[in-house]
């Protein structure tokens, strides 16, 4: 095996290769990089995503509080449309950085969906480390989109 991983990789860069040079004349039009255009245009639909992000505090203050009934509020309400705004925000993303906002996206919304569960369980530590990987996946996400500063 430990031979076999080298020639492996080396096998995938020559079929890439080879697979991007047949496929040159398509594969330029696919964009991969961020013009200062084009991140200006996402910089629109990033407020609403970055306002939500600066409102994970209140969420955090009502789990350590162990008000459960304002952590369910606040999940369902002014979290509520951050998973639409999420889903337009990954499609705007180059093609490469689509599924991988997407995937995280998702998991976010796991997250809140077992806080939700956790409030409803009165489970205050399940709810604060659902609440610390929310946050993870959140800047990770955050961390895909461009920002021309
Ligand atoms: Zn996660």
């Amino acid at each position: 095996m430990r031979l076999l991983r080298p020639i492996l990789s080396l096998v995938l860069v020559l079929v890439t290769t080879l697979l991007v040079s047949c496929s040159s004349p398509t594969q330029a039009k696919i964009p991969t990089v961020y013009t200062p255009e084009k991140i200006a245009q996402l910089e629109s639909f990033l407020s609403p995503i970055a306002s939500a992000r600066e409102k994970m505090d209140t969420l955090k203050g009502f789990i350590e509080a162990q008000n459960w009934t304002d952590t369910r509020t606040f999940i369902h309400g002014p979290l509520g449309e951050l998973r639409q705004d999420m889903t337009i925000m990954s499609r705007k993303l180059l093609p490469k950085d689509q599924q991988p906002a997407q995937n995280l996206a998702k998991e976010l919304f796991s997250h809140f969906d077992r806080i939700d569960a956790a409030a409803k369980d009165r489970n205050s530590a399940f709810a604060q480390a659902q609440y610390l990987e929310a946050i993870k996946d959140f800047d990770a996400y955050l961390n895909l989109i461009p920002t021309n500063s």
